[in-house]
């Protein structure tokens, strides 16, 4: 079945309060000339992500956005996976770094559950979910496999990116710079198939 298409020049909600993601998302949408504007801006509140995976999350935040506002709405649920940690902390990610949102005490948290096991694949997931105010939904999901090293290095990107090497590479996403993040991230993946489906 065909996607639904987002008009152009549509008022696009991003249903996302958090700073590293909004910052990569308005990032990829700027060359798309769409009218965006955060849900932290419009102060809608963070609604209950209690779905098992990404993608659930994803829709259960997208259509909170779409529903309390009457407009398209753009989610994004991700995380980082350890193989060594049967995919942990995947979604909880946030939660992993506390209420404080601490990410060098959840790379820490991450390191010690790994301890002295060698296996050291990781991969980042990116659900990307498009809702409607009538409830329609379209979500796709991006996935970039890598590894993790201890200690972190670099400052850029959030979240885990000074802990995670992508697959080929010998910096972190921490170090690299972003425009070269964003060619090759999980959320560039998943947001290439937002394109292709939903942009006409
Ligand atoms: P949530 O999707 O809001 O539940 O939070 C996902 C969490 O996963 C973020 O707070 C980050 O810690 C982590 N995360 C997601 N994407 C990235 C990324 O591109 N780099 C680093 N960390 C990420």
């Amino acid at each position: 079945m065909m996607a639904r298409k987002l008009e152009r020049g549509a008022k696009l909600v991003l249903a996302s309060h958090n700073p590293g993601k909004l910052r990569e998302i308005e990032a990829l949408l700027r060359p798309l000339g769409v009218d965006v504007v955060s849900a932290g801006t419009l102060g809608l509140p963070e609604p209950v992500e209690d779905a098992p995976d990404f993608a659930g999350n994803a829709r259960i935040k997208a259509l909170a956005a779409a529903t309390a506002t009457g407009l398209p709405a753009l989610s994004d649920d991700s995380g980082l996976c350890v193989a060594a940690l049967d995919g942990a902390p995947g979604v909880l990610s946030a939660r992993w770094a506390g209420p404080s949102k601490d990410f060098a005490r959840a790379m820490a948290l991450v390191n010690e559950r790994i301890g002295a096991n060698p296996e050291r694949r990781a991969w980042f997931i990116a659900a990307l979910c498009l809702a409607w105010p009538d409830r329609h939904t379209e979500t796709f999901v991006g996935r970039i496999d890598g590894q993790v090293i201890w200690p972190p290095q670099g400052d850029m990107g959030f979240g885990y990116d000074p802990m995670f090497v992508p697959a080929g590479g010998k910096q972190t996403f921490g170090e690299i710079d972003p425009t070269e993040k964003h060619a090759i991230s999980h959320r560039a993946h998943a947001f290439a198939q937002v394109l292709a489906a939903c942009f006409g």
